[in-house]
């Protein structure tokens, strides 16, 4: 993979237009997770480092278009001045003229801040207009938002069209991670697909059994696939109606030599429930009224010594319900592992997802893993092997 990074452009003395992902999560006006805010710091800091200025485009929620004060990233400003250390300034106005009037009055040392890229109603377009306006605003063009980047919308593909354009650090990450996860990875590898449903990730199944040598299903996707082999899986999650679906997966993952682990025990419950009563049972003899929700512990013995032998991991999707305990066991157990032997130097580990991400946060194992993707949805569509919008355009500048 080639793109440029900001070591291949010049930037002293220049408008840095970076596109970073701001969406964080406020409640009553405060940001309540500053994550995403503290992982663009680095390109920040290596921009200004450089003597360039810094001109931040994000977009947040959802205003189609409208100016809606209630999504305005004034809200977002004082969170980003407590990460940044400093005052940033914020434009207001989205009159275009305007903006690039406030751009060009820019100092060395100021950071500015714009205001939603989603006001404009030209932006979900890729409208060639807008993305010339916001390349009125910069000199050089910085895309730090992996997590944006399976949109083609005016402020990742249009502008970097214009634009001398590259990646920003977070990006970079990003796009390093998932190379040595999928593109050219060492191997063994071995994917995790877990979570509730198969019909969200059938893309995402299809692309991996082309890719890796094992694949580990688990979580109420399993059911499914165990339903398909006329398993009895009781009350259970599990989408009948997916049953040839699933039969299909199982024989293009034979045919491709991909070995399909499916869990050989459970964790049931009569109600998923904190503290619920559980028992282990074999699979097979799962009770007509009980609900499987975690994997058992020889499914996890199984998953570890996958781990064990495999050089790569990459994770998506939880092996339970592990919102609720106890059936977080084993999703912590199985991350927990990954993540020892990932220390040890063992396995390059490399897990994202919404749900996911939380899961490894709670088990304390996401910041021992190599690289735990915050992008969630551009995540998955990488993971189904689709090409994003967003990083196709920095490519073709690389
Ligand atoms: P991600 O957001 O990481 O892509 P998903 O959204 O696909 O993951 O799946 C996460 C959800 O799957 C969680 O809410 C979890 O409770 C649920 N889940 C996992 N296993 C089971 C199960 N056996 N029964 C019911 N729900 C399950
Ligand atoms: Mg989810």
């Amino acid at each position: 993979m080639r793109f440029r990074t900001l070591d291949d452009i010049d930037l002293a003395g220049r408008r840095v237009l970076v596109r970073v992902d701001l969406n964080v999560p406020v409640e009553n006006g405060v940001v309540t997770d500053t994550t995403r805010i503290a992982r663009i710091l680095p390109t920040l800091r290596d921009i200004e480092a450089k003597g360039g200025m810094p001109v931040l485009l994000s977009h947040f929620g959802r205003p189609k278009g409208q100016e809606v004060p209630a999504m305005s990233l004034a809200q977002v400003l004082p969170a980003l001045q407590e990460a940044v250390g400093r005052p940033v300034a914020f434009c207001p106005e989205t009159d275009p003229e305007a903006v690039r009037a406030r751009t060009l009055a820019l100092k060395p040392g100021e950071i500015l801040l714009l205001e939603n890229t989603r006001f404009y109603p030209g932006e979900e377009k890729n409208d060639p207009a807008l993305a010339r306006s916001f390349a009125s605003w910069g000199d050089v063009f910085c895309n730090d938002a992996f997590s944006a980047a399976h949109r083609a919308h005016a402020s990742i593909v249009g502008v970097a069209q214009i634009l001398p354009a590259c990646a920003g650090r977070l990006m970079e990450a990003e796009l390093r991670a998932l190379e040595a996860a999928l593109e050219d990875p060492a191997r063994p590898l071995v994917a995790v697909v877990g979570g509730a449903k198969v019909s969200t990730k059938l893309a995402l199944l299809g692309n991996l059994i082309g890719r890796v040598d094992r694949l580990v299903i688990g979580g109420g996707m399993a059911n499914t696939f165990l339903a398909a082999q006329g398993v009895d899986v009781g009350r259970s999650l599990c989408e009948h109606d997916l049953a040839d679906t699933a039969r299909e997966i199982m024989a293009q993952a034979a045919a491709r030599g991909c070995e399909l682990l499916l869990p050989v025990d459970a964790v049931v419950a009569e109600e998923l429930r904190p503290h619920a009563r559980a028992q282990v049972v074999d699979i097979g003899h799962v009770p007509r009224d009980m609900m499987i929700l975690d994997a058992g512990p020889r499914s996890v013995v199984a998953i570890e010594r996958a781990f064990e032998a495999a050089r790569t991991l990459v994770w998506n999707g939880p092996l339970g319900a592990f919102e609720v305990e106890p059936f977080n066991a084993a999703t912590d157990a199985a991350a927990l592992k990954a993540a020892s032997l990932t220390e040890a130097g063992r396995l390059v580990s490399v897990a994202g997802g919404g749900d996911t991400v939380a899961a490894l946060n709670r088990s304390g194992a996401a910041a021992r893993f190599s690289y735990v993707s915050t992008a969630g949805g551009a995540f998955l569509e990488w993971l189904e092997g689709k090409t994003l919008p967003g990083v196709a355009v920095l490519m073709q500048q690389g």
